[in-house]
């Protein structure tokens, strides 16, 4: 169904197939902002290429949950473990290692407005991973193509619709190799005929073999691609189940409430 949006359906698709993959740990982690306590004693376990979807209700804590894990939140208690290693807090390189084995894309697509798409991606290979130009500009059209997005690689942010711009911010994400990419509501911010197209590019992110962990509100497409739901309410998970259990059955009364609202 989503395949005609683009005019390379097969090369948007194919190059995601060797992607590395990594396990990402939580150990009773807690994170408090002054006296509030926002997550609270969270353990769970996301194994090597393993897809699963974050549902809850606003404010539950699942951005909070997500940036934690490539440090864009520091934690107040507890540990994250990527690929079985604590990462502990870092800065300077460790931070940029860390960063580049974990992508990550935002809901308001956050590229550079003066940067056309492919410097959008060159500037990160070229002034924080040491590529030369013509290596990284050859890469940037790479990821642009497995997008969907060669066409617009030397248009500005503000020429692209909001479906290409988070298009253009995925292929960014994916610039370093990472092992991991954590997702968070990447379609809230975009009008509805564009979400398909970006959910297209996930599900073949999905089927690459790369750890992936969403924030979505998109239920159909959880239930299709994840591995796993994990929900989350008052900064606890309150049920861990595949798919067509939580859907079908969730256990947790809030997990059924959540579900009534949202269906
Ligand atoms: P969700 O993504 O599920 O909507 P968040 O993780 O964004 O939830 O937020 C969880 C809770 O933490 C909310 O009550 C929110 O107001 C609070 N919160 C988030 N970020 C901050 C911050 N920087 N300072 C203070 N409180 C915050
Ligand atoms: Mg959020």
């Amino acid at each position: 169904m989503f395949s005609a949006l683009f005019s390379h359906s097969a090369a948007s698709t194919a190059d995601f197939s060797h992607l590395e993959q990594a396990s990402v740990e939580f150990r009773d982690v807690n994170k408090r902002y002054g006296d509030h306590q926002v997550l609270n004693d969270i353990n769970l376990t996301i194994t090597p290429g393993e897809v699963v979807a974050i549902l809850g209700p606003s404010g539950s804590g699942k951005s909070t949950l997500i940036r934690l894990i490539n440090q864009l939140e520091n934690l107040s208690g507890g540990e994250i473990l990527v690929d079985n290693k604590p990462t502990g807090r870092l800065s300077g390189n460790g931070l940029r290692q860390l960063r580049s084995r974990v992508g990550f894309v935002f809901q308001q697509f956050n590229l550079y407005a003066h940067l056309t798409a492919s410097q959008n991606i060159t500037l990160a290979l070229e002034h924080v991973h040491g590529w030369k130009p013509r290596p990284a500009q050859e890469r940037a059209l790479t990821l642009l193509e497995n997008v969907g997005m060669l066409e617009k690689a030397h248009h500005f942010p503000a020429e692209l619709s909001g479906g290409q711009q988070q298009r253009v911010a995925i292929a960014r994400a994916l610039a370093s190799s990472p092992q991991i990419i954590l997702f968070d509501e990447p379609t809230s911010a975009l009008d509805p005929e564009m979400i398909g197209e970006v959910l297209l590019v996930m599900k073949a992110l999905a089927h690459s073999g790369i750890t992936m962990i969403v924030v979505t509100h998109e239920m159909q497409f959880a239930r299709e691609i994840a591995d796993r739901i994990v929900f989350i309410d008052g900064g606890q998970i309150l049920e861990t189940a595949p798919p067509e259990q939580f859907f079908r059955q969730p256990s947790h009364p809030r997990a059924q409430r959540f579900l009534q609202k949202v269906l």
